[in-house]
């Protein structure tokens, strides 16, 4: 794709401030404790990544969703898992807000989330209910001016931080699969939530996961997010515009691969020669390159498309997140590969890579999910 000077712009910011920022050492300290920093996500803040995407009435920059892709693979290039700090609140955090809030819930939740004060996530997932998301088993019972909120969320990104909590609930009990359930805007510190333990987790390591439990939590009505029994098509919409964002993180962790993978080829020498003249590792090369380049294409195309508020935009995100989160594992696997043996080590910027990859063809609809979702819009 050919940027305007606007995008190339945005994306020397972004490269410039993640390249000063995103120092070795706070890396390092990320992966170590696994602790959420509290610095980096002001510094964030106070950069505007957290509203890029959202509205200038309501915090954010008001930037198109082409920005928004550029500034999270930049962000991912040199931490996959900092880019994730400042899509929350554009992406999953925000989304349900942007699309069925009132104006009031807007200006009380999202403004905050928008300039970094507050953090807002988005729980859908349940221990039985991953995939097959309609499974869901969270029930929100009407009191009188109140919902009552029972049920377990679980692997909640950010949820330890969170201030407030989107939370999918069956609110028509009637009903099964994705009808009768609702979206709610849950208060973190209502009485009845609690939180499950940290997972230890295999990448991205540094924005912390867990289950959010609701134990008879009553969330007032003016709480409620959207129309009543149709929380799952907000889910739904909110999750296209997340695999905008996780195809972005992917060519992010792609393109750093490449370059690792480049820079070890052109420095290391075998049997006399740098390994970078062996056509074995040059042709390695070139693939990474040409998927890399495939990859961002599908992925600035599904944010045009989203940005031109396209109907072709929902499938167009999700052909970018499956084709973009392979790629980047395909990618991680040939860093490591052409590594050598320095690439199973720690001391290797390619050994966190191929961590922080796996999670992409998992979270926010699995490769199969996707494969799903194309199938079916080719197939009715
Ligand atoms: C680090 C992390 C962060 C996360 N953050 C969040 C968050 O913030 N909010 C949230 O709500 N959720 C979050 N999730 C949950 C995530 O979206 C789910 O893990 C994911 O959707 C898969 O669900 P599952 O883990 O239950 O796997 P399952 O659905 O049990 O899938 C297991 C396997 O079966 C396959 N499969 C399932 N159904 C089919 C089918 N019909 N056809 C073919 N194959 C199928 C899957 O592709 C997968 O390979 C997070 C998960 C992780 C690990």
């Amino acid at each position: 794709m050919i940027f305007s000077e606007k995008h190339q712009l945005i994306r020397k910011l972004v490269r410039d401030f993640a390249e000063k920022e995103f120092t070795q050492e706070l890396l390092d300290e990320l992966e170590e404790t696994g602790e959420f920093n509290w610095e980096i996500h002001r510094k964030m803040a106070a950069a505007g990544f957290m509203g890029t995407k959202i509205p200038r009435e309501y915090g954010g920059q008001g930037s198109d969703y082409l920005s928004y892709a550029i500034m999270i693979e930049e962000l991912a290039r040199i931490s996959p898992v900092l880019s994730i700090y400042a899509n929350t609140s554009n992406s999953l955090g925000g989304g349900p807000l942007l699309f069925a809030g009132t104006e009031e819930q807007l200006k009380k939740y999202l403004i905050p989330a928008a300039t970094g004060e507050k953090i807002l996530v988005f729980a859908l997932t349940e221990p039985g209910a991953g995939s097959d998301a309609g499974g869901v088993t969270t029930t929100a019972i009407p009191d009188g001016d109140y919902f009552v909120l029972n049920g377990r969320k679980t692997f909640i990104s950010g949820a330890p931080m969170a201030d407030y909590c989107i939370i999918f609930a069956r609110t028509d009990l009637t009903q099964k699969g994705s009808r009768g359930i609702s979206a709610f805007i849950v208060d973190m510190k209502l009485p009845g939530v609690s939180l499950g333990k940290d997972e230890d987790k295999m990448g991205i390591r540094g924005y912390p996961t867990c289950d959010v439990i609701l134990e008879d939590v009553r969330v007032h009505k003016s709480d409620l997010l959207g129309e009543l029994n149709r929380g799952f098509q907000n889910a739904m919409k909110t999750l296209d515009g997340g695999r905008l964002g996780v195809a972005a993180q992917s060519c992010g962790i792609g393109q750093a691969c490449l370059d690792e993978a480049v820079k070890y080829a052109k420095e290391r020498k075998q049997f006399g020669r740098r390994i970078a003249d062996f056509q074995g590792i040059s042709f390695m090369i070139a693939d990474m390159a040409a998927e890399l380049a495939a990859a961002k294409e599908l992925t600035y195309n599904a944010a045009v498309l989203k940005d031109m508020n396209s109907k072709d935009a929902p499938v167009a995100c999700s052909i970018a997140k499956y084709y973009a989160s392979e790629m980047c594992n395909r990618l991680a696997y040939k860093a490591v590969q052409i590594h050598g043996g320095y690439g199973y080590i720690k001391d290797y910027r390619v050994e966190r890579l191929y961590r922080d990859a796996r999670i992409m063809t998992i979270y926010e609809g699995t490769s199969q999910v996707q494969q799903m979702v194309i199938s079916a819009s080719l197939l009715k």
